[in-house]
């Protein structure tokens, strides 16, 4: 680096707050020149950057991922390379873009072969099914600290383009736009009650929930077939009502859930109301695709994501008053505390 990063960010006093990650980003990694530069479109705030690049825009994401935060010491390493690649693929599926290539950065605390056979395997498995390549990356060793060596930490950058003004924001969904969800939310949360012992599931439904949790499948294609039909569009990682805050907010716009329409995986369906509403609403690693889009263009969404071969669900409105609410099936509001993970509350 040439010189040190300057920014405006005052310094913190001793009685501020603790920052969230929102807050942390806000305060000192979005600055006010961050899109000025021509061929950057849009920069910080959404699920991709979006750069113009002669007659496509390049949509480009980045996501980390730290054994002891985002996966378990005795994750399958063929899982955990899926994941690493599946959850940027779903950020490019949000931008609506075509995977084209990925960069991989490697911390490791020892060369394990085993290990790398299988991370690479399920890496390449999942790269090969989207035709999206390997260009480059950086490998180190883990430190040792104290005791023991630091942890595995997997971090991908994904390349996707789609051609020029076709890109899907956050940002332009519109009051009266119908929002919809893909395949059905909730899996991945109770996977994880189940793995730290706070549920117990049959065996089918216990695995269908882990394949869910540790193999998510990226809806590239429902992506691709909402280009032009979409307002808006973020994928599920933080948990569905977080995640329709982002958009709400980036948009200027609130919005109403229906949340006994919103689709549950069927593990939960048995489950209480009480487990179903956190699981689906504030779990998160869905990594379905949240989408907005205008009413008339109800049977069009419908028939593309048919095309796609990937259900979806209209389950709320777009509103101007910028309120988030979800109601249940008797149309009362249902309290949402905790709505989303936050990496610092
Ligand atoms: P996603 O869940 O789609 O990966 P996040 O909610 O994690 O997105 O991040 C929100 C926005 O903040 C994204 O545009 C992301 O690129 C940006 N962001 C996150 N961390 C940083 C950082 N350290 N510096 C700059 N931008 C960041
Ligand atoms: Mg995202």
């Amino acid at each position: 680096m040439k010189h040190e990063a300057k920014n405006n960010a005052s310094p913190p006093s001793s009685s501020s707050p603790p920052l969230t990650e929102f807050g942390l980003i806000a305060r000192y990694f979005t600055r006010p020149q961050a899109g000025s530069h021509p061929l950057i479109a849009q920069g910080i705030g959404d699920d991709c950057a979006i750069l113009n690049s002669g007659t496509h825009n390049l949509a480009i994401t980045t996501d980390l991922l730290v054994e002891g935060t985002h996966f378990f010491s005795d994750v399958n390493a063929h899982a955990l390379g899926h994941k690493a690649l599946a959850v940027n693929l779903s950020d490019l599926a949000a931008a609506g873009a075509q995977p084209v290539c990925f960069f991989l950065a490697l911390a490791l605390p020892r060369v394990d072969e085993t290990w790398l056979a299988q991370f690479s395997g399920g890496l390449f498995t999942l790269a090969d099914a989207f035709g999206c390549v390997l260009a480059g990356g950086d490998t180190t060793r883990a430190p040792h600290i104290g005791p023991s060596y630091g942890p595995i930490t997997v971090c991908i950058t994904a390349l996707g383009q789609t051609p020029l003004g076709q890109a899907h924001t956050r940002a332009r969904a519109r009051a009266g736009d119908e929002i919809w969800v893909s395949g059905e939310l909730g899996a991945a949360a109770l996977a994880l009650r189940m793995r730290r012992g706070e549920v117990q599931l049959a065996s089918t439904d216990a695995e269908a929930c882990l394949q869910r949790m540790d193999r998510p499948q990226p809806r590239v294609a429902l992506g691709l077939a909402l280009r032009g039909l979409a307002h808006a569009v973020i994928d599920v990682s933080d948990g569905l009502m977080a995640d329709l805050q982002h958009l709400c907010k980036r948009s200027g716009l609130g919005a109403t859930v229906q949340a006994h329409q919103v689709p549950l995986a069927p593990a939960l369906r048995t489950q209480s109301e009480g487990l179903q509403y956190r699981c689906a609403l504030a779990g998160g690693d869905d990594y379905e695709l949240l989408f907005t889009a205008p009413p008339h263009a109800h049977e069009a969404v419908l028939a593309a994501a048919r095309a796609a071969n990937t259900p979806v669900t209209c389950m709320g409105e777009m509103q101007a008053q910028p309120a988030l609410t979800a109601l249940d099936a008797q149309g009362k509001p249902i309290a949402l505390t905790g709505m989303g993970f936050d990496h610092f509350a």
